[in-house]
């Protein structure tokens, strides 16, 4: 028989037992439910640059620790320009190490299949962690895509018993697959929207393209105090092409008209089709004197030769094209409008080379 102090004992040891277990239960629900928290702004973000803020801003507030990267490994600088083409160069991200490879990155990075925990060690981890001060700990969660390793997420803190070996991981391992989903599926929507700037026909950079170059080109030119010249080329009589051999002869003379603007435009030059048989091209730090000089050169080369038709005939084209520039004043913040005010003038120094009879360039003059 037990006693009954026994059996209280026992009681109370049991229930000591379930009130640690039931705060145990309540920590890892309120454990899962931050971590669900998490991986669901990571889910949601919009683009790759607000991905990789939430990859390292957003994890370091939420988890609270003073120092959160992000390795990602770009051997043909393809996230690079992707981050370029949304807007934020690679640069601006202070926490993300973009790395031409991963060989030499970490130790840990030979084997690294599921999170690693334990000591910060500067000679081993200073490339994850650049310019970190005080750290003590860390984890390494790797990011892979089919089974590759593509980089990591690094979480570190000044506590040495934050990040151990002992640690079970398993919330940072599913952190860890579904930021490599985010990152994958960012990135193929970003290269989507980058194939959203180029035109189908002539493979040439779009409409869309020209507006965001643009922007960059005028902010630029305000910056250096340069000015920035347009040229807008429209083909004469075009409709006359297509209504006496069709549109897909039509086409074909678009590409060798593309192909001949190409000819002549520096590469830090911006050739866009912006519409139909409509084409601009963006010279930066030119004056006018230089940008009539290159358009010149391209009416006479498009004139110069007839253009060999897919039925052997043999057709003369010729283009006219508007010419307007500008310098941004320095206080001007609606680059936008400008930009769009600066090919309106173009367009209308077009119209003028039309009416003085085509296949001639002329020049709008700078705005009072
Ligand atoms: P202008 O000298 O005044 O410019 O005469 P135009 O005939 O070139 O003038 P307009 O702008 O009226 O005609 C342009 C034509 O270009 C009309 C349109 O059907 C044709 N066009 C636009 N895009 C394409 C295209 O991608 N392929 C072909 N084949 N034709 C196109
Ligand atoms: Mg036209
Ligand atoms: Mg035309």
């Amino acid at each position: 028989m037990q006693s009954a102090d026994d059996l209280m004992a026992r009681n109370a040891a049991l229930e000591l037992k379930l009130a640690a277990l039931t705060e145990e239960a309540a920590n890892n629900e309120k454990k899962l439910r931050r971590s669900l928290q998490r991986e669901l702004r990571l889910l949601k973000a919009e683009d790759l640059p607000t991905l990789i803020r939430e990859m390292t801003d957003g994890l370091r507030t939420s988890y609270n620790l003073p120092y959160v990267s992000v390795v990602l490994s770009d051997p043909d600088h393809d996230i690079r320009h992707l981050l370029l083409a949304a807007g934020t160069p690679a640069e601006e991200f202070q926490y993300l190490v973009m790395a031409g490879s991963l060989a030499g990155i970490a130790p840990q990075y030979v084997a690294l299949r599921k999170p690693w925990l334990g000591a910060y060690a500067a000679c081993d981890h200073q490339l994850l962690f650049p310019a970190a001060k005080g750290l003590a700990s860390i984890a390494i969660i790797p990011l892979t895509h089919r089974q590759q390793l593509i980089g990591s997420i690094n979480l570190g803190s000044q506590d040495a018993s934050r990040f151990t070996d002992r640690h079970a991981a398993d919330f940072l391992a599913h952190l860890g697959v579904i930021a490599s989903f985010c990152v994958e599926n960012a990135l193929n929507r970003a290269r989507l929207l980058r194939s959203g700037f180029t035109d189908a026909l002539t493979g040439w950079n779009n409409r869309r393209y020209l507006q965001v170059r643009m922007n960059e080109e005028l902010a630029r030119a305000q910056r250096d105090n340069s000015r920035l010249v347009c040229l807008m080329l429209d083909v004469d009589r075009f409709k006359r092409v297509n209504d006496t051999w069709g549109h897909a002869t039509g086409d074909a003379v678009l590409r060798e008209v593309a192909s001949r603007i190409e000819s002549q435009v520096r590469g830090s030059d911006v050739a866009a089709r912006y519409g139909g048989e409509e084409f601009v091209v963006l010279l930066p730090n030119t004056d006018d004197i230089a940008g009539e000089k290159l358009a010149e050169r391209i009416r006479s080369t498009i004139a110069a030769a007839p253009i060999d038709l897919p039925n052997g005939e043999r057709i003369t084209i010729t283009v006219s094209i508007g010419i307007a520039g500008v310098i941004p004043d320095a206080g001007t913040g609606d680059l936008k409008t400008l930009g769009e005010s600066l090919i309106a003038r173009a367009d209308v120094a077009l119209y003028r080379a039309k009416s003085a009879g085509r296949d001639r360039v002329q020049v709008a003059a700078d705005e009072p």
